[in-house]
């Protein structure tokens, strides 16, 4: 019992100096405007707070995306096509974060991550809990890009949601193992085709579920239109 106890004292000391080192290097910064923020408190600025749209039920089953009609179970357009997806599920609005998830993905905003981990907890928490998942995927990077980039924003964030839901994050099962082209300039079933090839499943007997954190950099690319 002691020693359990001491181990997690020990752990919260790691994480903790984890997190100061982090902030050292990569001071905190407001994630809409990125003008620095204070040490302690909010990252986001009260006059940007308002601009970022949290996307309210009702929700499309499939998409996410807000629908008008309570009646109806999926949008417009998931009514139309397929997904390669199951179900997605957006915290904003696109076009309210695309600067700022632009930053995060291109800018070497990590610091960026914490935020968006934090509102997804708060916002989403119950709901990703309620999965049951037994991991957290985050969508990879291919090597590549990945070591180009130096870090792939959809981990940074998998990582922090994970501490705070207690879920492990897995980065070792699923591979990318093409480097696709920018999705945004492909239509939705080139999209599906491309994605499909895309990933290869690394060990033997996982079967995936797939529930995908839409807009909201950790499956961003698959999602956005
Ligand atoms: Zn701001
Ligand atoms: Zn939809």
């Amino acid at each position: 019992m002691k020693k359990s106890r001491g181990k997690k004292i020990e752990y919260s000391i790691a994480r903790g100096l984890l997190s100061v080192t982090e902030e050292l290097l990569f001071p905190r910064r407001c994630p809409v405007c990125d003008r620095p923020a204070p040490l302690f408190g909010e990252r986001l600025c009260p006059a940007c707070a308002g601009t970022l749209r949290v996307v309210s039920p009702p929700y499309c089953f499939i998409c996410g995306r807000h629908i008008e009609d309570e009646k109806e179970e999926y949008c417009a357009d998931c009514r139309k096509k397929g997904h390669i997806y199951k179900r997605g599920r957006a915290l904003y609005e696109y076009r309210s974060v695309a600067p700022s998830l632009y930053r995060l993905k291109y800018g070497n905003r990590r610091e960026y991550a914490e935020f968006y981990a934090e509102s997804m907890a708060k916002r989403m928490g119950e709901e990703i809990r309620a999965f049951h998942a037994d991991a957290l995927i985050p969508v990879p990077l291919h090597k590549r890009r990945l070591a180009k980039r130096g870090y792939n924003q959809a981990e940074l964030i998998a990582r922090r949601l994970g501490a705070r839901l207690s879920i492990p994050v897995e980065t070792k099962l699923v591979e990318r193992v093409r480097d696709t082209a920018p999705l945004k300039l492909l239509g939705g079933k080139e999209r599906g085709e491309v994605l499909k090839n895309a990933f290869k499943i690394r060990k033997n007997g996982v079967k995936l579920k797939v529930y995908m954190e839409s807009r909201n950099a950790l499956c961003q690319q698959t999602l956005t239109s």
